[in-house]
């Protein structure tokens, strides 16, 4: 027996329903923002998640699913969405829009994680990027259609957690006070961590290790060290926070795990977890398109988990609404009738209604079985004597009541249910 790879899941009918609201409510939220849908390859060229997520990062280190194609060319499966839109920005000349380009997608994200509950090896996103405008009214926009996007899927007790990490004129400095700082600890920490010190100190604060908590807790702190340009946009994004009454919390572990970002970080957190489970989580990435080749031009985004969010909405257990119309099913008893009833059931489909026609030859009793194993809200009975009198009898199922109507009155009766 073959069993689906070890980080996958199939994605269940019953399920789907969760799916389908989650893109709905985004979808919504997206388009009274003016973002427009983009998709892009399951796969591209390696050397594009390295040139952006960073060479020290875990993703890149240990996570990628790399391969060469026949044709020689090394392929990676896509293990976040933001570099794959910035490509597309560059390649299909979205530079000549009007600027900001604001996208939304929905994709499936590849990474080889450590097999553990709630850890996909696929999983699947959702994500915006505006891109071309560093005004931080665009990182607070960003951050509105997250937090909007929750509060409209109905989660409660959301924390939208925010930091400034910086840009390269204040954070080589910010690092050297981070390294000063560390390096009468490094001792003490883990070996992931010393292994940061040199490489990537921001990520010091970012480690997940219990012992190494009290360290980052005493660290300096990015927001404290900001030249007067990121001050200045930082004080305009808190600010609009405030002004649209979005509640937040400063956190100067904040950090995020990927190399590009700069400025405004964020992340938004269910209830009594710490940042293991961020549902949604991203920030400007100023240097990512010129990094990719392109003139400097500055974006920002975030990403959103959507097994994250079910699993959310599940615990919290919002009601969600079905994917589809409970269904009609024909019932027919000789065939005579079924030849009817299956005549019956294509005339009724083509008026939008789902219909399902009962299996075999089977008796009233089993066909109506049948009928309410199916959730059916209806069950249209036809026999000998409804075929010789012009007429269905029409069984609601909720109510156990049934009445015949004559054929032509069915779509409306049915579609008022
Ligand atoms: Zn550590
Ligand atoms: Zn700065």
């Amino acid at each position: 027996m073959y069993r689906a790879p070890r980080g996958t899941t199939d994605i269940l009918p019953q399920d789907q329903r969760y799916w389908r609201y989650v893109e709905r409510r985004a979808v919504a939220v997206c388009q009274r923002f003016g973002y427009q849908r983009i998709d892009t390859p399951l796969f591209e060229a390696a050397g594009l998640f390295v040139r952006s997520v960073g060479e020290d990062t875990d993703i890149v280190e240990k996570e990628t699913y790399t391969f060469q194609d026949r044709g020689g060319d090394e392929l990676t499966l896509r293990p976040e969405g933001t570099a794959p839109v910035c490509r597309a920005y560059l390649e299909q000349g979205m530079h000549n829009l009007p600027q900001p380009v604001r996208l939304y997608y929905f994709c499936p994200i590849f990474r080889y994680e450590r097999p553990q509950a709630g850890r996909y090896r696929q999983h699947h996103q959702f994500g915006i990027e505006a891109i071309g405008d560093g005004d931080p009214l665009i990182d607070v926009e960003v951050i509105q259609i997250g937090w909007t996007l929750l509060q409209e899927l109905e989660l409660q007790s959301m924390s939208l957690v925010v930091n400034s990490i910086g840009d390269p004129e204040c954070r080589p400095g910010y690092h050297q006070r981070l390294r000063e700082y560390y390096r009468g600890h490094l001792d003490h920490l883990c070996d992931d961590c010393r292994r940061r010190f040199d490489r990537n100190p921001l990520r010091l604060l970012d480690c997940k290790k219990e012992s190494c908590q009290p360290y980052i807790a005493e660290a300096p702190r990015s927001a404290d060290h900001l030249c007067a340009p990121c001050r200045e946009h930082w004080d305009a994004v808190t600010g609009q926070l405030d002004n649209l009454e979005i509640p937040y919390r400063v956190d100067h572990r904040l950090v995020r795990g990927l190399d590009y970002y700069s400025r405004t970080v964020f992340e938004i957190q269910p209830p009594e977890e710490g940042s293991q489970s961020t549902i949604l989580g991203g920030g400007r990435y100023d240097g990512l398109i010129q990094e990719l080749g392109g003139r400097p031009t500055p974006g920002v985004g975030f990403g959103s988990g959507m097994e994250r969010i079910i699993v959310n909405l599940k615990k919290q257990q919002v009601k969600v609404p079905p994917e589809m119309p409970r269904p009609v099913v024909v019932v027919a008893l000789g065939d005579a009738a079924r030849i009817f009833g299956v005549k019956l059931a294509a005339s009724l489909r083509s008026g939008g209604l789902s219909i399902l026609v009962a299996p075999g030859n089977r008796s009233l009793k089993s066909q109506l079985r049948y009928a309410s194993s199916m959730d059916a809200r209806y069950a249209l009975i036809v026999g000998d004597e409804e075929l010789q009198r012009g007429v269905v009898g029409v069984r609601d199922m909720d109510r156990g009541e049934q009445r015949q109507l004559a054929e032509a009155d069915l779509p409306t009766v049915l579609q008022d249910s």
